[in-house]
C-alpha cells in the first residue's frame, strides 16, 4: 500500500488557530505580540516569504512590521538597524530573513539578535539552551517537523532516526529534538559513506539536503516515516517527466508556472516503500510558519514572564 501523505498544511492551519486564540488570551491582558522581519537585498523570493509571514501574522492578530533595507549596505549598518529593533519594546520577535547578501556577516548578524527576541532559535544562547533541554526558542523548520511527527501519531521513543543533514538551522537542532524525544539518532552529511546502508535503519528519516530527489526507495526502510525538508526548485521539463510523469498533477503545475518545487525525496518511488510521508509542496513548508508565529506568542509571553 503506498505512503500516506502527512498533511503539513492542515496541522500548520491547526498550529494557528491556537495562536489566534493565545493572541486573543494576550489581547485581554493587553498584550499584543509584535514580529519585526528584516529584509536585506531585493530577492523577489525571500520578498515573497517575507510577505506570506506578514500576512499570517495579520490573519493571527499578531502585529508585523517589515523592515526593507534594498541597497548595499555594510554589516556595521545592519547591527546598527537590529539594535535599534533589539530596544523597541513593542517587537517581541525579530527574523532576519536569509539568505543574507555575500558582504553581510551572517554569524555577526545572528548573534546581534536579543536571544529573548530571536523567533528563529539561531542565536547560540538558544541552540546551546535546546542542546542543555532548557526551555527556549527553538528554530522553527525542526520544531515543525516534531510537531508533524507527534500529531501524526509517529512514536520517536525508541524509534532510529536519521537525520539528513547538518547545518546549524535545521539537521542539527533537528538531530537534537528527535534525541530528547528518545530517539537514537544518526546524522548524515556530504562525507557519509555508504549513505544508503545507515538510512535503511531508520524507522525516522528527515531529509534536508538540499538535493532534488536525490533519496529514493532504495535509501528507505520499508515502513518507514520519510519526512522531506528540503525545497528545490525545479525547471526542467525532462527531469520533471522523469520525476512525475506527464500524466501527473505536478506536470500540469510545471506547465502552468514554469517551474515546480521538488522535494529531497524522489516522492514516486518512496511512497512505494515508506508507511507515511511528507508531501512538497504542502508538507513541511506550512509548518515552518507556524511555529514562527508560534515562537513569536512563546517570545511575548516569556519576555514579560506570563
Ligand atoms: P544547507 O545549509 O545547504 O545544508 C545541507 C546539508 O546537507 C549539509 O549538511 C550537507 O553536508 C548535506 N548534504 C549536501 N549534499 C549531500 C549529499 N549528497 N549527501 C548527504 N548529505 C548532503 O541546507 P539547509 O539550510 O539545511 O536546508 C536543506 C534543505 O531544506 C534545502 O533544500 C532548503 O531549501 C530546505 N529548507 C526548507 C525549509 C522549509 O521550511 N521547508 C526550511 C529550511 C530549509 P555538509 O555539511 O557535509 O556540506
Amino acid at each position: 500500500m503506498p505512503a500516506t501523505f502527512i498533511n503539513g498544511a492542515g496541522i500548520a492551519g491547526d498550529i494557528k488557530k491556537e495562536v489566534a486564540s493565545e493572541v486573543a488570551g494576550l489581547k485581554q491582558k493587553g498584550v499584543q505580540p509584535g514580529l519585526t522581519v528584516i529584509l536585506v537585498g531585493d530577492d523577489a523570493a525571500s520578498s515573497a516569504y517575507v510577505n506570506m509571514k506578514a500576512r499570517t501574522c495579520e490573519q493571527l492578530g499578531i502585529r508585523s512590521r517589515k523592515i526593507v533595507i534594498p541597497g548595499p549596505v555594510t554589516t556595521a549598518e545592519l547591527l546598527a538597524r537590529i539594535r535599534s529593533v533589539n530596544e523597541d519594546d513593542s517587537v517581541d520577535g525579530i527574523l532576519i530573513q536569509l539568505p543574507l547578501p555575500k558582504q553581510i556577516d551572517k554569524h555577526a548578524v545572528l548573534e546581534s539578535v536579543l536571544p529573548s527576541k530571536d523567533v528563529d532559535g539561531f542565536h547560540s544562547s538558544n541552540l546551546g539552551s535546546l542542546l542543555l533541554g532548557h526551555e527556549s526558542l527553538v528554530a522553527c523548520t525542526p520544531a515543525g517537523v516534531m510537531e508533524l511527527l507527534k500529531r501524526s501519531g509517529v512514536q520517536t521513543e525508541g524509534a532510529n532516526a536519521v537525520v539528513l543533514g547538518r547545518s546549524d538551522d535545521v539537521g542539527k537542532p533537528q538531530a537534537v529534538l528527535l534525541m530528547h524525544a528518545n530517539a537514537t539518532v544518526t546524522i548524515c552529511h556530504s562525507k557519509t559513506r555508504h549513505l544508503a546502508d545507515i538510512t535503511r535503519q531508520a524507522d525516522i528519516l528527515v531529509a534536508a539536503i538540499g538535493r532534488t530527489a536525490m533519496i529514493t526507495a532504495n535509501h528507505v526502510k520499508p515502513g518507514a516515516v520519510v519526512i522531506d525538508v528540503g525545497t528545490n526548485q525545479v525547471s526542467d521539463r525532462a527531469e520533471i517527466e522523469r520525476l512525475f510523469g506527464k500524466d501527473s498533477v505536478r506536470w500540469k503545475d510545471f506547465e502552468k508556472r514554469g517551474y515546480i518545487w521538488v522535494g529531497d525525496v524522489h516522492e514516486r518511488e518512496v511512497r512505494e516503500v515508506a508507511s507515511m510521508m511528507t508531501p512538497v509542496p504542502g508538507g513541511v513548508g506550512p509548518m515552518t510558519i507556524a511555529v514562527l508565529m508560534r515562537n513569536t506568542i512563546k517570545a511575548a509571553r516569556m519576555r514579560r514572564g506570563l
